[in-house]
């Protein structure tokens, strides 16, 4: 048990528990900005995160979303890095 903490997989923003995190909208969710609410990652807390399209990793989330991925299936840098599970 102990203290787990959620996040969520478009924004990487850290939620204390589930509830609070989908009850909010998220900046970055790929409807557009604020057009949808947060999605929880559902993999478990890691040190490291791989993008499940490039396999680039990152030391967080919030900073792995924040870049364009040039492996997106919408087109190369036409979205973000997104975690693997
Ligand atoms: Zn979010
Ligand atoms: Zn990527």
């Amino acid at each position: 048990m102990g203290n787990k903490n959620y996040y969520c997989e478009y924004c990487g923003h850290k939620f204390p528990d589930v509830r609070q995190l989908t009850s909010g909208t998220c900046s970055k969710h790929p409807a557009g900005s604020n057009k949808g609410r947060h999605k929880l990652y559902e993999g478990s807390e890691k040190s490291e995160y791989t993008c499940k399209y490039c396999g680039k990793r990152f030391p967080s989330i919030m900073v792995m979303v924040g870049c364009t991925c040039v492996n997106h299936p919408d087109g190369s840098n036409k979205g973000n890095h997104s975690p693997a599970l």
